[in-house]
């Protein structure tokens, strides 16, 4: 019996009787006879719920402090499982990011992972203690500030914690039984996957299926951590996330493995800029020196009549003034003549690696939104995924679409949402 690392989200420790349900989780583990690492999140929408109050108190809150006031929901989720494990007559310590030895860059509100020095947890559990740690949080490597490392950044802790001590299994324990076809919030008749390959859910976490963090995902690729991803709801059986499936883990060869859709993204519309070399390279560097990552970028053709042209990219909200800021500082230099902002727009994405090997898939993609409905605003490609832009409120529709259209939808069970509230 080896090391497990179980990761416990919000929705799962939501209340005192959700803490009370994961802590008896977390001791049947201890009882099986493994070493027990848990990370957790904060409670419920806390997190959201500290954001609100920060920005009634400052509209761009400074980004040392904002970090230091979310850890504080991880700090109580952390401190009560401890208790609620202890009141079982088992023995558990909780740690900060911290002092767990989670070692990030410097960059405020999304810090990157360096290093994992888990001297401290390593002694807990040499003790016979179960090693509880907070989510999300960890400090920085050159001014030992406390950062956070973007939302949902507690599936990274967990994967960075299982490499760094060698753990046989990383199980990310949420509200729903696994990962699904598509977001069952969204789609009822979405399939639970048996298993699925790092590749293809990197690309739906990158697409925005937040079941799993991207970053997490790319982690546990890098040190082939395997993740077991499934409900704390429910004693079933999940996802497993790997290289390769094991065991008795079925495969379907299915050509494509899901539908993914975000709408937590904004459109940036620079609009008059001048169709000569360098003025992307411009735009895009105001961008970068900002430190905001954009995700599909479109030019339109300019106008023979102007010779100037259009570009369109979108980026998180949450990025949104940031980058309007960059970009207007930089107007005169780079010389366009507006920018146009819109945050109502929504992404869907279908992700498969049998995309490669199968002709027809763009168009039958294509023409289940356009059966739907449903207006392409920007169009983006890799290998074994497509992704369209259109208007926030066709999202659902053009989700259910393209899952039907791909012979995705089960026949039997309706997908089980357990908790949580979806924001
Ligand atoms: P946690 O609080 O446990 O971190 P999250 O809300 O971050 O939970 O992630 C779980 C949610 O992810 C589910 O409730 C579901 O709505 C959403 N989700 C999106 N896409 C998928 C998918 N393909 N499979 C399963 N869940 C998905
Ligand atoms: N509590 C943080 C969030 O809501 C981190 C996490 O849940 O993973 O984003
Ligand atoms: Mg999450």
């Amino acid at each position: 019996m080896g090391l497990v690392v179980q990761k416990y989200g919000g929705s799962s420790v939501a209340d005192a009787e959700g803490i009370k349900r994961v802590a008896k989780r977390i001791v049947d583990a201890k009882k099986n006879g493994h070493q027990v690492v848990v990370v957790v999140s904060a409670m419920g929408d806390t997190t959201d719920e500290l954001i609100d109050l920060a920005e009634q108190v400052s509209p761009i809150p400074a980004g040392r402090e904002f970090d230091m006031l979310l850890t504080a929901g991880e700090r109580i989720a952390m401190a009560l499982l401890a208790m609620a494990i202890k009141n079982l007559g088992h023995e558990a310590q909780s740690f900060t990011g911290s002092q767990a030895g989670v070692i990030t860059d410097s960059v405020h509100n999304k810090a990157r992972i360096i290093d994992v020095t888990p001297g401290r947890i390593r002694t807990a559990l040499d003790e016979g203690n179960i090693a509880i740690v907070a989510g999300f949080q960890g400090v920085s490597q050159d001014k030992k500030d406390i950062t956070t490392l973007g939302r949902g950044g507690s599936d990274t802790t967990a994967v960075a914690l299982a490499a760094a001590l060698d753990a046989e299994v990383c199980e990310i324990y949420t509200d729903v039984d696994g990962v699904f076809t598509a977001d069952p919030r969204v789609v009822k008749k979405a399939q639970k996957i048996d298993w699925i390959s790092f590749e293809d859910m990197l690309e739906l976490a990158a697409s925005g299926s937040k079941v799993l963090l991207h970053r997490c995902v790319e982690y546990a690729r890098r040190y082939n951590i395997p993740i077991h991803v499934r409900s704390s709801f429910s004693g079933l059986r999940g996802t497993w996330v790997s290289n390769e499936p094991q065991g008795d883990q079925q495969v379907e060869h299915a050509i494509i493995s899901g539908v993914a859709h975000d709408v937590s993204e904004a459109k940036v519309t620079v609009v008059g800029v001048p169709d000569k070399p360098g003025e992307a390279a411009a735009i895009f560097r105001s961008i970068a020196d900002a430190e905001i990552n954009i995700d599909m970028v479109v030019q339109n053709v300019s106008a023979a009549s102007t010779g100037l042209t259009d570009i369109s990219f979108t980026l998180p909200k949450t990025e949104g003034r940031k980058a309007i800021d960059a970009l207007e500082k930089s107007k005169a230099t780079i010389g366009f003549d507006s920018l146009r902002y819109d945050d109502q727009i929504g992404k869907i994405s279908l992700v498969g690696a049998g995309m490669k090997t199968n002709p027809g898939v763009t168009a039958s993609f294509f023409e289940a939104l356009s059966d739907a409905g449903v207006n392409i605003e920007l169009i983006s490609t890799s290998e074994i995924r497509i992704s369209v832009v259109t208007r926030a409120d066709d999202v659902n529709e053009a989700v259910r679409a393209v899952h039907s259209a791909f012979g995705l939808d089960s026949d039997s069970d309706e997908a089980v949402v357990y908790g949580g509230t979806g924001r």
